[in-house]
Formats: structure tokens, C-alpha cells, sequence
């Protein structure tokens, strides 16, 4: 006999942070959601280390972020890189942006395992029919091609039919859904990476307070991430060129001759042992992972996360990107659900900031790779700067907290007023405790902050300051020229009301 069909509003394809977010917004906002899992939670992920945007903006208009709070993941306050040809390594802090001084100026390094399930389980709690061990292998599509539901295989491997108003493709790099949304999948000219990882225990700590923090060390093939998930546990990857590793293997002895030749993480493993057992006893590989679809959504289907794009691991973007996305799909949906604007309306600016979002991070990356250059090169010399203002410094936290989109939903619309005179203090702060940018590789820094994009972005970050100072209540301008702005609650759209003087 014919499978029963059900019917539900929204159907979620993936249990990741980006299916999570999506899923429990649309439900808090009263509609019926079906997420859809391959996996038994706890599954692995790589990932690890989070933006304070993701923690205190997406995780508390979820209303996860107490749970999160309790889990006792490790504090990152920042991050510490050894970059460019300079041997001197510098910190930089979250403290140091305005958006996040003060209580939001932390994020946390976390075991997906463990940050993944607290998500999903959120997303049941909140109302969404989680159904996990279901793999979806396929799309439903009504005459005129619009997809219009799912098939998937339970775990005693029978197959279901869900019909839904919206599929949300959140299932990941592997996704086969996304080209259902009419756009195709395009790699990256530029980020042409591959990554080899695995974990250690006993590893050392960076002094406090930036114990917590993740170590990016540049050696001569590529750079390696230090990430220290407890005080035994740290997760340890290189990120060297495709070119330069063409036949790679995901062994032991690989790793371990990249760590070889990167002196600071070397010593901070000196003592160190491999996990050889359990999840993260394996040794991993990882490729062809930056990419872009050319279309987000479309044809009744809309893609969040690694599904529609990642860029690359280095500052840590891709949960930012997922969960951001995720808010920013529910806000649309709910939209047009609701019966408020049309889909090409919604869809618009569900799009228009994804991709924003999406291309001054993948500029921003492009330039600190680019810090690589030998030093005598044209390049190099042409954009040097020699003394970074306090402004710039903060924009650049800013941006690497997740905060360059200045949304009140990702930082925390409380403290929207006080923000821009804690930023100022916060900053001298944490300039006097870090020596700030002013070391010789902090002066490298500079030749990134004349990239145009990065420019845009310091602007804005300083508009953005502007507007805080003189209290703008939490009202949003648009983003986007003739876009929409955030509801009262974060959870929809609406049109931008003219403001009188
Ligand atoms: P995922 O977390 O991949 O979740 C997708 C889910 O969908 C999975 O649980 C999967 O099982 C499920 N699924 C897949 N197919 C199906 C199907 N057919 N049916 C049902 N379910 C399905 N990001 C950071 O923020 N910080 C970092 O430090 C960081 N380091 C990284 C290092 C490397 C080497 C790489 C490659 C990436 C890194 N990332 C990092 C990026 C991060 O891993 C991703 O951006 C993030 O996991 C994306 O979340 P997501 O929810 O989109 O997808």
C-alpha cells in the first residue's frame, strides 16, 4: 500500500547547528517543523571553536543559551596567532569590540558531540518533531517543479513521505539536496585547502587569561589550529595547500610531520599523547570544503549552513555562518508564511545578507592568507601601515567576533546604549593587557585593513558605533538599500518604517 503522507509546515533536512537554529525559531513562532537526522546523536563534527555572535546572539534568541551556559564548555576570549613571517606572536581579544565588551566578550570552544545534541535537543524541546537515525534521500516535486516535500528512511529502513510548505536543506557539506534549489555548487579559486586532524591529550596551555584561546601558527606549507576543548583535551589540525598534498593520507606520521615543523604548536605538544581510541581516536581528512552555491534558495527550497557555503576553518566562521543563516531563513519563512510579504521579498534579503555575511569574511580570509607574502613583495610594501588607530583595531575584533553584520539579534540589543562607551574602555583594556596590534606582526595586520571590503566594513562598524552612542532603541536600519529590517521579536521581517527627525 501507498506510504501515508504527512503534512507539516517547514521540513528541516539536517540536525546540525544550522538545522537546529532554523527548526526551533520557525516552531517558537508557531508552525509545524519536522527535522530530519541520518545520525543517532552524539555524532563527531569538526567545528570547534565558536564566535561570541553565535553564543550570545543566535543561542539566546533561541533560549538555549543557559543550557549552553551549563555545560561547562571551555571560555575562549580570543585568539592567539603566530601569522605572517613574523616569529612574534599577538592575542587578540573579543573585549576589544563594542558589540561584544563586557559580558559577551567570550565564546566557547566546544566538543560538537556535546554542543550539537544541547541544539537538538532544544530544537524537541522547543516544539520541532526531531526524528533522528532518518536519512532523507530525495526531494518531492509538484508538476511545476517546485519541491514541495521529502522522502526519508526510518531506522527499520521503511521510507516516509513528508509534505511541507518549505524544505530546509541544513544537511551539511554532502548535501544532494542543495542543487534542487536551481543554483549549482562552486568552489573557491582561492581557498584550495585540505585538512588533516586528530586529538591530544595533556597538551600545554597558553598563559592565562588566553588559555582558552584558539593558537593559529603559520609554518612554511600551511598553519596548524591548537584548540583546547578541556584542560586535558586538545584538538589539533594543519591546513596546508591542495597543491602541496596532493597524495595524502589520513595517518598518524602526516600529522605528525606537519607538527614537526611548526616550533610553537611542537612545544606545546612536547608532552602530549595522541587519542588512539574512541571518537577522537581517528585521524581525519578534510577537502574540498569552500565552496558557494549560486543559489540560496529557490523553487520552495532554501539552504542554510555548509549546505549552501563555508569559506575556510581559519577565524572559526562556519557556525557562525550556519546559525546566522538559520536566523535569517526563519525570519523569511515565517514571513511568507504568515502571509506578510512574498517570497521574492523575503527570500530577498534572506539571500541579499547571507551572501553579505558571506563575502566580507571570504575577502577578509583571503587577505590574512595573503599575510603569507614574503615580506620585499610589491604587494606587500604597497599596503604596508604602520600604526593601526584604536577604531580599526576594534572593527577588526568586531568582524572576527561575528559582529560585522550589526545586528541587534547578534549581539545583545540590552546593552545597545551602554555599548559604546564600555567599547572604549574595553579597549584600552585590552590594549594595555595584549601590547594590542602595535608588535611587528600587529603592524602587518595593517596592509588587511586597506582591502576595500575591509574598509566597508570599518565604516560601518564605526556608523554602527555612532548610532549606539546616540541610542537608537534597538531600531534597525536596513541593511540592505531598499531591504527589510528585523521584527520586534528577531523572528520575521518587516518594512522599514521612515524615521522623522
Ligand atoms: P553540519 O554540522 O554538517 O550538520 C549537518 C547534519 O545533517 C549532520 O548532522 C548530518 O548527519 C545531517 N545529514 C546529512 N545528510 C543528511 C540526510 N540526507 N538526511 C538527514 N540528515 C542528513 N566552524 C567553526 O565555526 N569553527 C571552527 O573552528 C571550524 N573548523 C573547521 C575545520 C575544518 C577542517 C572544516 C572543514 C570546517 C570547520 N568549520 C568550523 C566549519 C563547520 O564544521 C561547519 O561550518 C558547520 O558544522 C556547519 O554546520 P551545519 O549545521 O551547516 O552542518
Amino acid at each position: 500500500s501507498a506510504p501515508a503522507v504527512e503534512n507539516v509546515d517547514v521540513v528541516v533536512v539536517g540536525g546540525g547547528p544550522g538545522g537546529s537554529t532554523v527548526a526551533t525559531l520557525l516552531a517558537k513562532s508557531g508552525h509545524r517543523v519536522i527535522q530530519l537526522e541520518k545520525e543517532t546523536f552524539p555524532r563527531y563534527q569538526i567545528g570547534e571553536s565558536l564566535l561570541p555572535s553565535t553564543i550570545h546572539g543566535v543561542c539566546r534568541l533561541l533560549g538555549v543559551e543557559e543550557k549552553i551556559k551549563d555545560a561547562g564548555f571551555m571560555p575562549k576570549r580570543g585568539g592567539s596567532f603566530r601569522w605572517g613571517k613574523n616569529p612574534v606572536p599577538w592575542n587578540f581579544l573579543f573585549a576589544i569590540s563594542p558589540e561584544f565588551a563586557g559580558e559577551g566578550s567570550y565564546a566557547y570552544q566546544v566538543e560538537r558531540m556535546k554542543f550539537d545534541q544541547i541544539l537538538l535537543e532544544h530544537s524537541a524541546s522547543s516544539g520541532v518533531d526531531v526524528r533522528q537515525n532518518c536519512r532523507v534521500n530525495g526531494t518531492e516535486q509538484d508538476e511545476r517543479g517546485r519541491v514541495v516535500g521529502v522522502r526519508y528512511v526510518d531506522a527499520d529502513r521503511v521510507e516516509h513521505h513528508v509534505r511541507a510548505g518549505y524544505v530546509v536543506d541544513a544537511s551539511g557539506n554532502t548535501t544532494r539536496l542543495s542543487k534542487h534549489a536551481g543554483g549549482e555548487r562552486i568552489y573557491s579559486d582561492f581557498f584550495q585547502n585540505v585538512a588533516i586532524f586528530g586529538y591530544f591529550e595533556g597538551g600545554k596551555r597558553l598563559p592565562a587569561p588566553d588559555s582558552g584561546n584558539i593558537l593559529c601558527a603559520a609554518f612554511d606549507e600551511g598553519w596548524i589550529w591548537y584548540i583546547p576543548l578541556t584542560d586535558e583535551l586538545t584538538s589539533v589540525g594543519a591546513v596546508i595547500s591542495k597543491s602541496k598534498a596532493d597524495r595524502l593520507d589520513a595517518q598518524e606520521s602526516t600529522l605528525r610531520g606537519y607538527i614537526d615543523r611548526c616550533a610553537i604548536v611542537k612545544d606545546m605538544l612536547s608532552d602530549a599523547t595522541r587519542v588512539t581510541e574512541g571518537t577522537y581516536g581517528q585521524i581525519r581528512l578534510r577537502k574540498d570544503y569552500s565552496y558557494a552555491n549560486t543559489r540560496f534558495w529557490g523553487n520552495g527550497m532554501v539552504l542554510v549552513g555548509d549546505a549552501a557555503c563555508f569559506i575556510d576553518p581559519v577565524f572559526s566562521t562556519g557556525v557562525h555562518l550556519a546559525t546566522y543563516s538559520g536566523v535569517l531563513a526563519a525570519r523569511s519563512i515565517n514571513s511568507v508564511l504568515s502571509g506578510a510579504m512574498s517570497e521574492e521579498r523575503a527570500f530577498g534579503e534572506f539571500e541579499g545578507r547571507y551572501r553579505r555575511e558571506y563575502a566580507v569574511f571570504y575577502e577578509f580570509l583571503s587577505a590574512f592568507y595573503d599575510m603569507e607574502q614574503s615580506e620585499d613583495s610589491y604587494f606587500w610594501k604597497a599596503r604596508r601601515v604602520t600604526n593601526l588607530d584604536r577604531t580599526d583595531l576594534a572593527a577588526f575584533v568586531s568582524l572576527v567576533a561575528g559582529g560585522y553584520s550589526g545586528e541587534d539579534v547578534l549581539t545583545d540589543p540590552d546593552q545597545i546604549v551602554e555599548k559604546f562607551t564600555a567599547s572604549t574602555r574595553a579597549l584600552t583594556d585590552a590594549t594595555e593587557k595584549t601590547g594590542g596590534m602595535d608588535t611587528g606582526s600587529g603592524q602587518r595586520m595593517g596592509h588587511m585593513f586597506s582591502a576595500p571590503v575591509v574598509r566597508d566594513v570599518m565604516e560601518e562598524m564605526n556608523a554602527l558605533q555612532a548610532r549606539s552612542a546616540v541610542g537608537s532603541n534597538g531600531v534597525e536600519p536596513p541593511l540592505l538599500e531598499g531591504g527589510l529590517v528585523p521584527s520586534a521579536d528577531g523572528l520575521a521581517w518587516a518594512e522599514p518604517v521612515a524615521v522623522t527627525a
